[in-house]
């Protein structure tokens, strides 16, 4: 199994983090290690994928959380497993929920403050990008527990690249321009990656304390492509949770 794990947050942080690929599951040579119930895929392999996946990362299946993932810059707070709709982000203090968003091109984004003990993760693809979502949880950091932007660690995991990631003109115009670069036709090949982190400099944090994994999920068949594969595609997992 293929697995990734971020640089960022070293082995000492007390935190652990990891992000699936499509590689190691036992859903067939397309889903493979596919972590969502809702692509059609048989519900008896997700939890023999989810299982793999957990188990390999480190952390407890029992734990992890996950957001409804509706397109939203929503966030929310989470103690404990409990089913978490209507909300693309998650953040928690605690030990007791690992918290993870599923992705196949949108961005998974995971924030750590090494100090007060905080993280979250966020699913951001074009929508919630667009819509600040990752703000949305570093203001959540800074309001409930006083986080300081410069003080925290992001890892940005692979996603829609760049280079594949081609958008119209409707989308491309809530972006910042270096981040929507014009190409033939009228399409725009969009940078989500880079478009968060933009966002989390602006909010203050700095730019040694972000790991943008350079991977693109279009082109590279180790990861799981919604664009790429339409409907038959499967989701990966990030996930990120606080150690006793
Ligand atoms: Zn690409």
């Amino acid at each position: 199994m293929t697995i990734i794990r971020p640089a960022i947050f070293g082995p000492g942080d007390g935190v652990i983090a990891a992000m699936s690929t499509r590689n190691g599951g036992v859903s067939g040579p397309a889903l493979d290690l596919n972590i969502s119930f809702r692509v059609g895929d048989d519900p008896e392999n997700v939890r023999e994928n989810r299982r793999r996946f957990f188990e390999v990362a480190g952390v407890a299946a029992s734990s992890v959380v996950l957001p409804g993932q509706e397109h939203t810059d929503v966030v929310r707070y989470c103690t404990g497993p409990s089913v978490q709709p209507s909300c693309d982000g998650l953040v928690t203090d605690g030990t007791s929920a690992v918290l993870g968003v599923t992705v196949a091109d949108c961005t998974p984004v995971l924030l750590f403050d090494p100090r007060r003990r905080v993280i979250a993760a966020v699913h951001a693809g074009w929508r919630g990008t667009a819509a600040g979502i990752v703000r949305r949880a570093l203001d959540m950091m800074a309001e409930r527990w006083r986080c300081e932007p410069s003080e925290l660690k992001a890892f940005v995991g692979p996603s829609a690249g760049g280079c594949c990631y081609e958008v119209g003109t409707d989308v491309a115009a809530r972006f910042p321009a270096e981040c929507a670069v014009p190409k033939d036709g009228g399409k725009f090949l969009l940078d989500v990656k880079r478009t968060n982190v933009l966002q989390m400099l602006a909010s203050g944090m700095q730019e040694s304390h972000i790991e943008v994994h350079p991977d693109c999920t279009i082109h590279n068949e180790l990861y799981h492509s919604y664009r790429r594969d339409g409907l038959v595609s499967g989701r990966m997992a990030a996930v990120i949770g606080l150690i006793h």
